[in-house]
């Protein structure tokens, strides 16, 4: 299995190395063969080749069965012309991927239950899945900016989607789904939106005729937002499209009450991208503190989800779990009673649990 190592900026280095650090650890215990091939992404490739995706790396990534992805970003880069920033990269990147479908697993893990802003009986026990449409949508429908329509300042985007980009993604759900508790709520405006109500109407549809296994419910987007802080645990796959999912996904993030813990999955129909779902860190970049267990969990995800390997992925989250379990946390997460580690101390006490 060959995959793409994708470091990127900051902190980016740092936690990708201490996942493929975990990554061996699961090779060696399940006897398997990864290849990795480390590629430039982000300021790090302006720097070096004037570009900040370079044609080897999309090369490299559509090659590989995975791509695994630190952050980019930093000060340093924030006056390069606008088209060559680093987080234009990741929008090539995704795109050169053909990567329709977002993942973002939210878990409330029992030993940061205490940093969610909800109360804790409310976020306890919260395990849910963000299934998110990336390509279409009003991102990416006919936009106008402001202009003058008979005498009036107008603008205008349009919210589009057809049959094919529905069915493809409400698939990667209701798959998601046997994989979990076998739930899917649909999230939707469709008491307003003609785009809302073809949409449920081909969720509906597919549920019937090909996952008639699978639970299916339906929310409009404002009760979504209202019951993902009032009952979260309610959720199993939450299945939206592009800018609904965009503002559920954020508000989801911060239940689990730490930004370092949460991975991430963009998936099509070849290569998919993992990646934490925080960005470069640029204030504590080299220190040596970074919590590089979301990018660690976005390992097991792609275990899971690229690699089809169940096992695998399990064991790299009960390994994460032990070692908080036993007490250790990089500093973002540390507390009195708490034993401080550094981010390759974390990497190496995920791969020892792994190899137990
Ligand atoms: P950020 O996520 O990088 O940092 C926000 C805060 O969280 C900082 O205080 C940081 O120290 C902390 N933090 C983030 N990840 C952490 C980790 N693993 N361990 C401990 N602490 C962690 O967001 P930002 O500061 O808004 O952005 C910094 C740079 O990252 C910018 O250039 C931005 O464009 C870029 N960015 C990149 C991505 C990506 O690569 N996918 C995503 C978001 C932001």
């Amino acid at each position: 299995m060959r995959i793409t190592l994708l470091p990127g900026d900051g902190i980016g280095v740092e936690i990708v190395a201490a996942a493929v650090e975990v990554m061996d650890a699961v090779a060696k215990k399940f006897n398997l063969a990864l290849e990795y091939d480390k590629q430039l992404i982000g300021g790090c490739a302006y720097d070096a080749t004037g570009t900040p995706l370079p044609e080897a790396t999309v090369t490299s990534a559509k090659a590989s069965d995975a791509v695994l992805l630190g952050a980019v970003g930093g000060p340093k880069w924030d006056n390069v012309e606008p088209d060559k920033r680093p987080e234009k990269a990741l929008l090539g990147i995704r795109k050169a991927l053909g990567l329709y479908c977002n993942l973002r697993p939210m878990k409330v893990s029992k030993y940061v239950a205490h940093l969610s802003p909800l109360k804790i009986e409310r976020a306890a026990g919260a395990d849910l899945l963000i299934v998110r449409e990336l390509t279409g949508g009003i991102y990416f429908g006919e936009h106008n900016e402001a202009a003058m329509v008979n005498g009036v300042e107008t603008a205008s985007d349009v919210e589009l989607y057809t049959r094919p980009e529905v069915e493809r993604i409400a698939r990667k759900a209701f798959e998601a789904a046997k994989k979990r508790k076998g739930k899917v709520t649909s999230v939707d405006k469709a008491n307003v939106l003609g785009s809302s109500r073809m949409w449920r109407k081909i969720v509906t549809q597919m549920q019937k005729e090909e996952f008639s296994d699978v639970e299916l419910n339906h929310f409009y987007v404002d009760n979504c937002a209202m019951q993902l802080v009032l009952n979260p645990a309610q959720f199993d796959v939450i299945l939206t499209n592009n800018i609904f999912g965009d503002i559920l996904s954020d508000e989801a993030s911060v239940i689990a009450g730490s930004i370092g813990l949460l991975p991430s999955a963009s998936l099509g129909d070849g290569t998919g991208m993992y990646e934490p779902i925080h960005g470069s860190a640029p204030d504590i970049a080299g220190l040596g503190i970074a919590n590089p267990l979301g990018t660690i969990l976005s390992a097991a995800m792609m275990f899971r989800y690229s690699l089809n390997n169940d096992a695998a992925a399990q064991a790299i989250e009960d390994a994460v779990d032990k070692v908080m379990e036993k007490g250790y946390r990089t500093p973002d997460l540390a507390a009195e009673g708490l034993q401080k580690v550094s981010t390759c101390e974390m990497g190496h006490l995920v791969a020892a649990e792994i190899l137990q």
